[in-house]
């Protein structure tokens, strides 16, 4: 007999070979019986936004214009009547829902997705130590195209570890996973694209670097502890764990609370982000860097800077072709399979204005011309099936592949990027070479036309400046609900719509 995580027999539909290899890799009976009796609301987004802080709630996903929020059980009787009036049930039992993740899909559709044997790897959900194995077993097969590389250590001292493909090229790809630990479809995801470029793509001048699991930290105390976890596992004055996406030094807002969106105590003062803008810094340097990804889950979404602000940056018209561009391919990939489809925007339009996230920190700071948070699939919040992960990883290469072109284009670089490429500094090392006037002219012309750029672009900066931001009117929208009298407030509030 096959036990659920709450010990409960499970059906025989479950019970068979694939159901046994699934199970030997479920997390811990504790890492997901901790959320017995718990519940998910569908919520509006206002509602949640006040209970999540009054309450410390969770909000486990977006969409649109409502938001699924987590109600520990013991919670559920207190604020049943505000639930009652706003809410939709959607999960009644989430300890049940997260261990449905780890039952094997329908065999058929599985089957369906994973046409090559390379892809059964995506049936299963993969602890940190398989993920490490996957990425050194590619490094080996793929030797000489794949390295596997250390950006440095988390805050236990776990080397966090990547994937680089290319030898040599002048350009480069960030694709990053998993800053929130839960997402574990964005580190399969990750793994996909790896797996699927260097089997199918040659050499294009680019090269990639893909790190599944940046929150190695966080990623093992979801498998080994608690499922639903997203923050670092750092310690700081009071508080277990910061938001390594709310961390960046952009716009940073601190927080007394301790809750899962915990932005530390000062920008940058999480490990692992300070690990991945160093890495993203020192690739940027003369322009190397040229694309980031950032991949969360499940919102569905293909978002571009900012979400710090509600305004577009000086770049709007490249990064809107490109997110465009990437959205179209992966929803006709949606749309084959019959599934739902991906929005696309600015991030603070689109979803919440916020700050401190290193897709903005990328574009604005590094100045990396492409900047995106992709939020992948998952209809089903943290229940999904481990396969859902092919479908996302089909539908994310597509929408590269739909991108790559627009980095032939220059104009898409924008001039300040075209400034500091390499193929720029080069050119101009060549005609030091040759003839120092010429090039004194030359340089006195691109300094003047790249002070009239930085004049033009500061004063756009300064329009929407971290500092200039209101607080108060992001789109988190936290207010000062702080007692029990501010709940009865809310209670009124809803009452009277
Ligand atoms: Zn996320």
């Amino acid at each position: 007999m096959v036990l659920d995580p709450r010990g409960v027999a499970l059906a025989p539909q479950y019970c068979l070979q694939k159901a046994r290899r699934s199970f030997d890799s479920m997390p811990p009976h504790a890492a997901i019986s901790r959320y017995s009796g718990d519940a998910w609301f569908g919520v509006p987004i206002a509602v949640a936004n006040k209970l999540a802080r009054l309450r410390h709630l969770d909000i486990i996903s977006h969409e649109g214009d409502r938001v699924v929020l987590h109600v520990p059980a013991a919670q559920r009787p207190e604020l049943h009547e505000l639930l009652d009036l706003n809410a939709t049930l959607e999960v009644e039992d989430v300890a049940a829902a997260l261990a449905a993740s780890f039952q094997p899909w329908r065999a058929q559709r599985a089957r369906a997705l994973a046409a090559s044997e390379w892809e059964n790897w995506f049936q299963d959900w993969h602890p940190l130590s398989e993920i490490e194995d996957k990425l050194e077993k590619l490094a080996v097969q793929f030797g000489g195209r794949a390295t596997l590389i250390t950006l440095g250590t988390s805050a236990h001292g776990r080397p966090i570890r990547a994937l680089h493909v290319g030898v040599g090229e002048p350009y480069e790809i960030v694709v990053n996973g998993c800053i929130h630990a839960r997402e574990w479809i964005a580190a399969s995801t990750v793994i996909y694209v790896a797996e699927w470029l260097l089997r199918n793509s040659t050499n294009s001048g680019l090269a990639w670097t893909l790190i599944p699991v940046l929150n190695v930290d966080g990623y093992e105390y979801t498998w080994t502890t608690d499922r639903l976890w997203r923050k670092n596992r750092q310690e700081t004055p009071g508080c277990m764990g910061i938001d390594l996406n709310r961390n960046a030094d952009i716009a940073w807002a601190g927080s007394d609370d301790c809750d899962q969106l915990f932005p530390g105590k000062t920008p940058l003062d999480a490990v692992e982000t300070r690990v991945l803008r160093s890495f993203l810094q020192t690739r940027s340097v003369r322009g190397r860097l040229v694309t980031f990804f950032d991949l969360h889950s499940a919102a569905q979404m293909v978002l571009s800077p900012y979400a710090y602000t509600m305004e577009p940056p000086l770049a709007e018209d490249s990064l809107r072709l490109a997110r465009v561009a990437i959205a179209d391919a992966m929803n006709q990939v949606a749309r084959q399979s019959h599934r739902s489809s991906y929005h696309k925007g600015r991030a603070a339009t689109t979803i919440y204005q916020v700050p401190g996230c290193i897709f903005d920190d990328a574009h604005a700071n590094l100045h990396v011309p492409f900047s995106f948070a992709i939020e992948l699939r998952g209809h089903h919040h943290f229940q999904q099936p481990a396969i859902l992960a092919l479908q996302c990883g089909k539908e994310l290469t597509a929408g590269f592949l739909a991108f790559l072109p627009m980095l032939n284009t220059s104009s898409h670089f924008g001039v300040w990027a075209l400034a500091r490429s390499p193929k720029v500094l080069d050119s101009l090392e060549v005609l030091v070479q040759k003839n120092v006037l010429l090039v004194g002219c030359l340089l006195f012309l691109l300094l003047f036309l790249a002070a009239c750029c930085i004049s033009q672009r500061r004063g756009r900066l300064q329009q929407t400046s971290p500092a200039d931001v209101d607080m108060e009117e992001l789109g988190t929208n936290y207010l000062t609900y702080e007692t029990d009298d501010d709940v009865h407030g809310l209670l009124r509030e809803a009452r009277h719509g």
